[in-house]
């Protein structure tokens, strides 16, 4: 790891002038990154040039993202007190990049009732959570209204706890065995107390790179159907994409290009999420259908290129720590990004898979790796308000889960 956190300082801006970086450019990319400067949109094309940049290109790239960054959202870099709560590991869908699913045989094999759910809502408020992130396993022995019964159970516990929960895939499933539209699900959930979706299961938004990774799994146009009919009944989402594995960048920039549209039609993403694709214990790597992805420059310039694409669409850029690992989550921050994501508590799927940063960064943490990149930590809502001081006897996060900026559904 300390090999690529070298290669990921190599490229870092050096704190001078972003025309300085851009003067030792290549003409072709000064040129499209200067178009990015100048608030005019990138192109798919531009997209697959930006993430081939190698040492001054790069150098520049990561220098107008950290620019572009500085301009649209200032020096504050946000993170969310939550929990994560993978209820059950029990899963069919048997996707093959996936190394926390269980058969309901194996011994290791759970699938939480509701009172030990509660109980670790319970434990996270106390902590001074105000997020619970929910997402598990497609177990095909739940209940038809499982989803729904979990919620209500945790609202009326915990009336203020914000629920970031279940997935395209957990939707779709949930919609099947109801026999209900994704409107009416979405629109039961929402009723019952989901505050916003996971964006996740978009893994890359390719049907033929989906069916390497996981032929069970929601097809692009059903993951499509399933989020913007979220924002349509007023839930926001997050966006996703999980990289370094069987796609290619024509693949990537395709995705990015339907996430952007989409958030022109219906303004519901909070946030977006570039995920490292961690390989280790999963069937795809010990089948030799993937190579390690290189780590570090690659991971800034798939970074920083998606703070450039998404520039006057989507606002938020989180890092995430679990995959990259704190110290180049750290150095993230200088390559567009200005979201930590979570504290987390407890995080079972990147570990499984191999991801060693563990399953728990204290807010302690967050606001020190922050602050050693010289900005300003702040706590933040899910959905990007600010939060007052939380107690967890009253489970009051004092927060108005006021609209972020930029984003017309307040995700
Ligand atoms: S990624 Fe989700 S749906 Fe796929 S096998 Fe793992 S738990 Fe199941």
């Amino acid at each position: 790891m300390s090999r690529s956190i070298d290669e990921a300082r190599a490229v870092l801006p050096d704190g001078g002038p972003v025309e300085r970086a851009l003067g030792a450019a290549s003409p072709e990319i000064r040129a499209i990154l200067e178009r990015s400067l100048e608030r005019r949109d990138l192109e798919e094309e531009d997209v697959r040039t930006l993430l081939r940049t190698e040492d001054d290109d790069l150098r520049a790239l990561i220098a107008t993202a950290d620019r572009v960054r500085a301009e649209d959202i200032g020096d504050v870099v946000t993170y969310v007190v939550n929990r994560n709560i993978n209820f059950t590991n029990i899963c069919f869908v048997n996707c093959q990049f996936c190394a926390f699913k269980r058969q309901r045989w194996e011994a290791d094999a759970y699938d939480h009732g509701i009172d030990a759910i509660l109980a670790k809502v319970d434990e996270a408020v106390a902590r001074g959570a105000t997020e619970i992130c929910m997402q598990g396993g497609i177990n095909p022995q739940m209940t038809a209204f499982h989803y729904r019964d979990v919620l209500v159970a945790i609202k009326t516990a915990f009336p203020k706890i914000h629920m970031h929960a279940f997935s395209p895939m957990e939707i779709l499933y949930g919609s099947r065995r109801t026999n209900m539209s994704f409107f009416d699900y979405l629109t039961m959930l929402r009723d019952a107390g989901l505050g916003s979706v996971p964006g996740t299961a978009a893994e890359i938004l390719d049907d033929e790179v989906r069916e390497v990774l996981s032929h069970k799994k929601v097809d692009v146009a059903t993951w499509i159907d399933i989020i913007s009919t979220a924002h349509r009944v007023g839930i926001p989402t997050t966006s996703t994409i999980m990289y370094g594995h069987v796609e290619n960048l024509g693949h990537v920039s395709a995705h990015l290009a339907l996430l952007r549209q989409m958030q022109r039609e219906t303004g519901g993403f909070t946030e977006f999420v570039p995920l490292r694709f961690i390989y280790e214990n999963t069937i795809l790597y010990q089948r030799g259908l993937v190579r390690p992805f290189p780590q570090g420059a690659s991971d800034l310039r798939m970074y920083a290129t998606c703070r450039l694409f998404f520039r006057g669409s989507i606002d938020n850029l989180q890092t995430s720590w679990v995959k990259l690992g704190h110290e180049l989550s750290a150095l993230s921050l200088a390559a567009g990004v200005n979201d930590f994501g979570g504290t987390l508590m407890e995080e079972s799927i990147s570990r499984e898979a191999g991801a060693d940063a563990g399953e728990y960064t204290s807010p302690e943490e967050i606001e020190a790796l922050i602050r050693s990149m010289g900005r300003v930590p702040r706590r933040r809502s899910t959905l990007y308000g600010e939060v007052g001081a939380s107690t967890a006897a009253g489970n009051a996060h004092s927060a108005a889960e006021s609209l972020p900026a930029g984003n017309a559904l307040g995700a």
